[in-house]
């Protein structure tokens, strides 16, 4: 079949929105029909070569939702018809990591997806002259349809419209798995979110639900705290000065019981750590390009502070998503609020121009406007 799909050519191009073809699913994958996709700042790392060499080309897009056209002789949790949102770790549920819970360092799906593969290693994209092309984090979802590993296509409610389904898959999953499977933050524990984007402002709604306080929110961007504080930041502090540390912990008596980085930077690595208090946590949630170092007084190692990273949400996404969905329909969790730009897969590189310059906060491509649910 051939679709419009935007590929990645090389490193620091524009993404070139064109025809590709794709091959039917193999037994255990899934054809899906794509709604919507959101654009994360990782697309960004990706298309600008900062996640290492041989990355493309590539189809892009690992964010997404969608509806169910067609599946492989082995799949039976889904059928044609039903909504899905994209997990870009699809846990094969049997390797060792597997097997002690671990689902998001499944030790394949950590092979195959840098690799730009579905599970068995192989590509279901190519261009029209037969030139391979790699599917990004096993989603490859700016593209009108994909095919995925079955455990990648995660059952959704209709009712959820999929254009808010679409952020379900990357940003949200990170976002409150950081707070709950990481940092199991408890209610009246205080906690700070330095980098308030698409994934800094759920880590706020997660610790909102949590009941956590104070919650205090770090940007440089007046307008994404204001953003912040809609979604329960009870404090906000502007970054970019040699006193926003101090004014955190002022805030939160000895410091923050918990630090949550969402920008991928040594910089504002070093002011969570500096924001916590003796015996408290950083959480590395922002992705940082390959290579980069970040440096800790290692005295205050001796003050029982942690720092640790996740991916992904660090637990089990395939049943996080479905849970989360259940969050946005019953109103605790709001999706759309953090879309601040609705656009066609044309103008994708648009948005990723926007992420780069840190205007607005989450871009969604309806892919498919109708079938997204908007008008
Ligand atoms: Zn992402
Ligand atoms: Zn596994």
């Amino acid at each position: 079949m051939r679709i419009r799909a935007a590929v990645l050519h090389e490193p620091r191009r524009p993404l070139v929105v064109e025809e590709v073809d794709i091959a039917p699913p193999r037994e255990d994958e899934v054809l899906v029909r794509v709604a919507a996709a959101g654009v994360c700042h990782s697309d960004v790392r990706l298309a600008d070569g900062e996640l290492g060499e041989g990355r493309s080309p590539m189809v892009m897009g690992h964010e997404g939702a969608g509806v169910v056209e067609a599946v492989g002789s082995a799949v039976s949790h889904v059928v044609p018809g039903d909504h899905v949102g994209f997990c870009i770790v699809p846990a094969c549920r049997t390797c060792e990591e597997c097997a002690a819970g671990r689902f998001h360092l499944c030790v394949p799906a950590g092979e195959y997806g840098p690799r730009g593969t579905l599970m068995d290693g192989t590509s279901r994209l190519s261009l029209p002259d037969g030139t391979p092309l790699q599917h990004a984090l096993m989603t490859a979802c700016f593209a009108e349809f994909t095919v995925i590993a079955a455990a990648g296509a995660v059952p959704l409610p209709r009712e959820l419209p999929l254009w808010h389904a679409s952020l379900l898959g990357c940003g949200v999953v990170t976002a409150f798995g950081a707070v709950r499977n990481v940092a199991q933050v408890r209610s009246d524990e205080s906690a700070v979110v330095v980098g308030c984007g698409g994934v800094g402002l759920q880590v706020v709604a997660a610790l909102r639900i949590a009941g956590a306080a104070p919650i205090v929110a770090v940007d440089l961007d007046p307008a994404k705290l204001e953003l912040a504080r809609a979604r329960g930041a009870t404090d906000v502090v502007e970054s970019g000065s040699a006193t926003t540390a101090a004014r955190v912990v002022k805030l939160t008596g000895r410091g923050a019981d918990h630090a949550f980085e969402v920008v991928g930077h040594p910089d504002t690595m070093r002011l969570a750590w500096d924001c916590i208090r003796p015996g408290g946590s950083a959480v590395v949630v922002g992705l940082a390009p390959r290579g980069v170092e970040v440096s800790l007084p290692a005295i205050e190692f001796l003050s029982d502070k942690g720092i640790r990273g996740s991916y992904y949400g660090s637990g089990d996404a395939g049943a996080d998503i479905p849970r989360l969905a259940a969050l946005a329909l019953a109103g605790e969790l709001d999706l759309g609020g953090v879309v601040t730009s609705v656009d066609s897969l044309e103008a994708v590189n648009e948005a990723l121009d926007r992420l780069r310059e840190g205007a607005g906060v989450r871009t969604v491509l309806a892919i498919d406007r109708p079938l997204a649910g908007l008008a």
